[in-house]
C-alpha cells in the first residue's frame, strides 16, 4: 500500500470520518425534517392528510452484487433504484432514506464515496433526503441496509391485495432487459476489460446496472385513482404476479404476445437459442410496475403512459382464482405459468 493510499484508508479516517465524508455530500434540506444527521435519532413533521410508508432492503455483496462487473457507483444505484421502486409501487413519493452498512477496512474509501454518489444520483430525480444511517466494519464482504420513507394521500396507497376479477394487468416499461444484461455480465466476468459489448448487449448491460425507478407513474395511478393493486419487479414478473393473485385471491392470464420485449431482448434471445418470453417472465430486478386497473380506466393509463412517457402494456387479465395462473403462448396454446424466479435458501 502507499503512502498516500494508506492515508485515504477507512483505517486512517475512521468510522466517523468516513460518515461525515459521505453525508456532506449529501446534505438533507427540507423544511420537514427538523433534525437530519448528527443526533440519535431524525425528527420529521408529519404532513397532514397523509400516512407513511416504509421499506427496507438490503443488498449484500456476493449476493445482490458483484463488484468483479459492477462499480461501486452502479452498486449503490442499483440499491437506491430497488427503495425507490417499493415506494413507487405503492403510488407514494419518496422523501426520506436511512443508509447502514458494513465495510471492510481494505476497501478504499472512495469506493465508498463512489457507492453513495450512485445511490445519490439515483435519488436525485426524486428530492430524497439521506437522514441518517449507521456504519461498522465488516469482516469480509460489503453489507448495505437502506431504509426507505415516503408519504401517500391517506388510506390510497395501491397494495397488493385489491385486484379484482376482471381487471387488466399492465405492466410498464420493456421486461426481461435486466436478466439478459445480468447473464451478459455474468458471462463475461472474468475478461471484463477484453470484453467490447455490441450496441445490443450495452443497452441490456445498462438495463441492469442502471434501472429506473417508475415513482411518477405510480403517484398518478394513485392521484387518478386508476388502479387496484401494484407490485414491482423485482423477484421477475412470474413470481410478483403470484405474489398480487395470491394476495387477492384471485388468478391470471397473461398474453405472451402481448408482453413488453425490447429488441435487444429479442436479439439476444436469437443469438443464445433462449426463449425470450421466458427471459421476460422470469428474469427479476426489471423494478418496472405491474398493475391492476378496471377495464373502464384504460384510456386514462394509457394517457399516464403519454404523460410520463414510460411505456405501459395491457399484458393481460386478472380470472377467478380457481383459473390459476396461465400464460397464452403466442401460437395460442396456454399453459401453466411456471414460477422459477430466484428466491433466497432455497437452490432454484
Ligand atoms: P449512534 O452512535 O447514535 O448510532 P452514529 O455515530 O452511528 O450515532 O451516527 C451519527 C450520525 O450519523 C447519526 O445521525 C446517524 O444517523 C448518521 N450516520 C451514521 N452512519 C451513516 C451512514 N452510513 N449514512 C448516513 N448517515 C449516517
Ligand atoms: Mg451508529
Amino acid at each position: 500500500m502507499s503512502t498516500s493510499s494508506k492515508r485515504n484508508s477507512l483505517k486512517t479516517i475512521g468510522e466517523f470520518g468516513l460518515i461525515r465524508q459521505l453525508t456532506h455530500q449529501w446534505p438533507a434540506s427540507s423544511p420537514e425534517i427538523v433534525k437530519g444527521i448528527g443526533d440519535d435519532a431524525a425528527i420529521l413533521k408529519a404532513r397532514k392528510g397523509q400516512q407513511l410508508l416504509i421499506s427496507t432492503d438490503v443488498c449484500i455483496e456476493g449476493v445482490h452484487f458483484d463488484l468483479a462487473y459492477q462499480t461501486p457507483k452502479d452498486v449503490g444505484w442499483r440499491a437506491g433504484v430497488a427503495n425507490l421502486s417499493d415506494i413507487a409501487a405503492m403510488g407514494g413519493t419518496p422523501l426520506y432514506l436511512l443508509v447502514s452498512m458494513g465495510v471492510p477496512v481494505r476497501v478504499p474509501p472512495q469506493n465508498v464515496r463512489a457507492l453513495y454518489r450512485g445511490l445519490k444520483d439515483a435519488c436525485g430525480p426524486c428530492n430524497v433526503a439521506l437522514i441518517g444511517g449507521d456504519t461498522s466494519s465488516s469482516p469480509s464482504q460489503i453489507f448495505l441496509s437502506l431504509t426507505i420513507v415516503g408519504s401517500v394521500r391517506a388510506n390510497r396507497a395501491l397494495t397488493r391485495n385489491r385486484a379484482e376479477v376482471g381487471d387488466r394487468l399492465y405492466v410498464t416499461g420493456t421486461v426481461g432487459d435486466s436478466n439478459a444484461g445480468l447473464r451478459l455480465l455474468q458471462t463475461h466476468s472474468n475478461h471484463l476489460r477484453r470484453f467490447r459489448p455490441s450496441a445490443v448487449e450495452r443497452f441490456l448491460i445498462r438495463r441492469h446496472v442502471r434501472p429506473t425507478p417508475r415513482v411518477h407513474v405510480g403517484q398518478l395511478l394513485v392521484d387518478r385513482k386508476l388502479a387496484h393493486a401494484a407490485i414491482d419487479l423485482s423477484d421477475g414478473l412470474s413470481s410478483d404476479l403470484g405474489h398480487v393473485c395470491e394476495d387477492s385471491q384471485v388468478g391470471a392470464e397473461i398474453q405472451g404476445k402481448a408482453l413488453p420485449l425490447s429488441s435487444q431482448l429479442r436479439a439476444f434471445a436469437r443469438r443464445n437459442n433462449l426463449n425470450p418470453v421466458e427471459l421476460a417472465l422470469q428474469g427479476g430486478e426489471d423494478y418496472e410496475l405491474l398493475f391492476t386497473a378496471p377495464v373502464q380506466h384504460h384510456q386514462k393509463v394509457l394517457h399516464v403512459s403519454r404523460q410520463t412517457k414510460v411505456p405501459i402494456s395491457c399484458i393481460g387479465e386478472i380470472k377467478p382464482k380457481i383459473f390459476g395462473q396461465q400464460l397464452e403462448l403466442p401460437e395460442g396454446r396456454k399453459q401453466k405459468l411456471a414460477n422459477t424466479s430466484f428466491h433466497h435458501f432455497s437452490h432454484r
